[in-house]
């Protein structure tokens, strides 16, 4: 049998180790993919660290995965072998039960496979992914270019172009990380008027750089105060993870302003009345499926929209992964799995 070489966490808590395993073969319904490049993102921690139930070990982590179809399972149309594709979070879902009938695949009942968490992901130099998960990446994308749009840029982008926000609104996004970064570039080409809430003025330059045509200092100003000067927000993406960063902002939108949520953050305090008498909302937002980071990846050629990244070969996948927990990448951190 034909070996490749791999990273997987042998329990919960173990370190990644690159392992020699035979490359998998596609069953029906599933293609095989050579591995091009492969994102580190936070949530690869669920599997490090087993916090997500049921997980079977080993696990191959790796969620922002783009590479080439190589090898058809059964019954697999449409997909040729030499197609460039993506995978991302969304693991694939049925098209029969009774959400993926009303159109809300992402809610899918009867699969709830998670790329890299219930099935083994990208960190590796083949994975297999079943159709319904895979997107097509245009050429003018590099594999490495490419990868966090798998996840950190689908969310972004699917959950602006969902947020009811129209070219010319005020849009704010909190926090220029990984998530942010995207953010801002997004909101920007889609013609909103941008504004990046980061803490500090020396962030000013890079939010301008982004494409921001405002910037707010949430360490000196006031984010909810300066975005009612500019007129109150339509929508304000919230990407930290902090509760109280988001409860800062809140104050922030306008007349049917949303708060859209994609940080993870366990509960959110809010002012219920400034909310009922400005019909305003709170809302959160799930990454999307296949056709969602199609899109995305489509849109972010169109635009020129890129992710910043710092590239790592496979051999160093601990450094790598320790640089995307420490917080200071910037901003996102890829595997180049070719190199
Ligand atoms: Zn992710
Ligand atoms: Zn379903």
């Amino acid at each position: 049998m034909a070996k490749m070489r791999a990273v997987q966490v042998s329990r919960p808590g173990a370190p990644l180790e690159i392992v020699e395993r035979e490359i998998p073969e596609p069953g029906a319904g599933f293609v095989r993919i050579k591995v091009q490049a492969c994102g580190i993102c936070h949530s690869d921690s669920v599997t490090k660290d087993g916090l997500f139930p049921g997980i079977q070990y080993p696990r191959v982590p790796g969620h922002e995965v783009i590479g080439i179809i190589d090898s058809l399972g059964p019954n697999v149309p449409r997909w040729k072998p030499g197609q460039r594709v993506g995978v991302g979070w969304n693991g694939g879902f049925c098209g029969y039960c009774d959400n993926c009938r009303r159109g809300d695949f992402f809610a899918c009942q009867t699969s709830t496979e998670v790329t890299g968490i219930s099935r083994d992901g990208g960190y590796a130099e083949y994975m297999l992914a079943p159709i319904s998960a895979l997107a097509l990446v245009p050429d003018d994308l590099s594999s490495v270019g490419a990868a966090p749009l798998m996840c950190a840029g689908v969310t972004t982008f699917n959950c602006l172009r969902n947020s009811g926000a129209r070219p010319g609104d005020l849009v704010a996004v909190v926090g220029i990380g990984g998530l942010g970064h995207l953010a801002v570039q997004f909101a920007a080409k889609m013609g909103c008027k941008t504004v990046a809430i980061a803490r500090g003025k020396d962030e000013e330059p890079l939010a301008r750089e982004l494409g921001a045509h405002y910037h707010i200092d949430n360490k000196t100003q006031d984010p909810a105060a300066e975005l009612q000067k500019l007129g109150g927000a339509k929508v304000i993406l919230a990407t930290v993870t902090s509760a109280e960063a988001m409860k800062a902002v809140l104050g922030g939108l306008g007349v049917h302003g949303v708060l859209m949520v994609i940080g993870a953050v366990p509960s959110l305090e809010v002012n219920a009345l400034q909310m009922l008498l400005q019909n305003q909302s709170v809302t959160g937002w799930y990454s999307g499926t296949s056709i969602d980071s199609e899109d995305t990846l489509a849109f972010s050629a169109q635009s020129g929209v890129k992710s910043m990244n710092e590239v790592f070969p496979l051999d160093r996948v601990a450094e790598a992964y320790e640089r995307m927990l420490s917080g200071n990448a910037r901003f996102r951190v890829v595997l180049d799995i070719a190199q």
